[in-house]
């Protein structure tokens, strides 16, 4: 089949991510990827701007990533988890739990962000039913909070932005709280904490766990808050027994400047969602961790286990994988290599602030945004980028890029010129 063909028919038969069947967005063919370039059908190559949302921090096909995902095919793709184990899922675990926030050693391995998002709120329910309080069955998250697409993430996505409305009558009904408006630099003051006060006050007795992003609220608006408020939050979760889940799904593994976006502020929650750049970008693979307090106290009352277990729990491949990205991360100056990036991004995207329609430009590690006072064209917008050879995805009024860890500066220069461009001519 030509290309053509094949752009037609996944125009009639295939579903993008959140797009019409009917009318979708255009899609570009992607022959290969390397580095951090994307090579289109054609020929033409552009610079990755978005990490594939959040994933391929060591860029595309890297040797040694390639190397551990064909080892581990000489030996086996997949064996269920269930009454078997294996190297890979063994040496991973032992690994996050010496580098996640400390007292969270247990964990549980899935397939996909939003279903680690399911796991840990299954985790918060079971606990507090062991503990003999069946009524903790509600959670507390921000407004502008992100944390996945199945049901249960949804019902404690931001209420408006979050699908809330489509699947009203099907959804849990939970509380949230005010995104924090106190920036990564600001200090938190008691009238940012009141909210979540007055409801932990009201309703921690029927509220399992505060579920949030920490300190990087993502697909939400791509807001970067104060470390000062997390490290209030985890103080009241404590104040009104409410368990705190972070979901790091999209922070996880360096992406802040910090390993971990809970580092900033010095916490560990109860609970951790991990994904996304866990394997690399190559293959999907999540977990979420959690204390032996919690683990315990889920297996020590009937049904005395926990009622969870994928089909490809713990995929060996997905493990492996997962190990040598890990490694590779931890194996260079990761923190150096965040710090020249962050610092390029701040010196190339602050003028951006003068020009009209430009509201708010910030950049924390290696993420760059830059918000606009109206929404993005993403159509005319991905047009453009493929005009200057890069990769940017725009969403709502948000222009931002996360690029690959290995990015040189003049390609990072290029994304940031292209930033500039585009919101000077949309
Ligand atoms: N939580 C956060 C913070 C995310 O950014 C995402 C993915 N965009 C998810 C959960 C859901 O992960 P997945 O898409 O792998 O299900």
């Amino acid at each position: 089949m030509s290309w053509t063909e094949l752009l037609e028919f996944d125009r009639k038969h295939i579903w993008h991510p959140y797009t019409s069947i009917i009318d979708p967005l255009p899609v570009y063919p992607v022959e290969s990827a390397n580095g951090v370039r994307i090579k289109l059908a054609g020929g033409q190559e552009v610079i990755d701007g978005m990490s594939s949302w959040w994933c391929a921090i060591h860029g595309y096909n890297h040797p040694a990533l390639n190397a551990a995902a064909q080892a581990q095919l000489e030996r086996m793709s997949h064996v269920m988890f269930g009454g078997l184990t294996h190297e890979p899922a063994v040496h991973l675990a032992g690994m996050l739990a010496g580098i996640v926030p400390k007292g969270l050693e247990k964990i549980f391995f899935c397939d996909s962000g939003s279903v680690s998002v399911e796991v840990a709120l299954k985790m918060a329910i079971q606990y507090w039913r062991a503990m003999g309080r069946e009524g903790k069955t509600r959670f507390l998250s921000l407004e502008k909070g992100y944390h996945g697409d199945t049901l249960g993430a949804m019902s404690v996505c931001d209420p408006v932005t979050g699908m809330h409305t489509l699947f009203s009558g099907y959804l849990n009904h939970n509380y949230f709280a005010p995104s924090p408006e106190c920036a990564f630099d600001e200090p938190c003051r008691d009238m940012h904490l009141a909210r979540v006060r007055d409801i932990l006050r009201g309703h921690g007795h029927e509220i399992a766990a505060f579920i949030l992003e920490p300190v990087v609220q993502g697909a939400g608006g791509m807001w970067f808050y104060s470390p000062a408020y997390l490290k209030e939050i985890r103080k009241l979760c404590r104040e009104f027994e409410v368990l705190l889940i972070a979901d790091e799904i999209a922070t996880g593994f360096g992406r802040t400047g910090k390993l971990f976006a809970c580092e900033h502020a010095d916490i560990s929650p109860d609970i951790i969602c991990l994904g996304k750049a866990l394997t690399g970008g190559y293959i999907s693979l999540a977990a979420t961790m959690c204390t032996a307090t919690i683990a315990s106290g889920i297996c020590s009352s009937a049904p005395g286990v926990f009622m969870h277990g994928p089909t490809f729990m713990a995929n060996p491949l997905a493990c492996s994988l997962a190990l040598a990205s890990v490694k590779l991360l931890l194996g260079q100056n990761w923190k150096q290599r965040i710090r020249s990036i962050e610092q390029q991004m701040k010196k190339e995207l602050e003028p951006c602030r003068s020009i009209p329609g430009v509201r708010d430009v910030r950049v924390l590690g290696a993420i760059g945004v830059m918000e606009l006072d109206t929404e993005v064209n993403v159509a005319a917008a991905q047009k453009l980028f493929l005009e200057m050879n890069v990769w940017i995805r725009p969403f709502l009024n948000l222009i931002y890029i996360m690029p690959p860890y290995i990015i040189e500066p003049g390609d990072l220069s290029r994304l940031t010129q292209a930033m500039a461009v585009a919101a000077k001519s949309i």
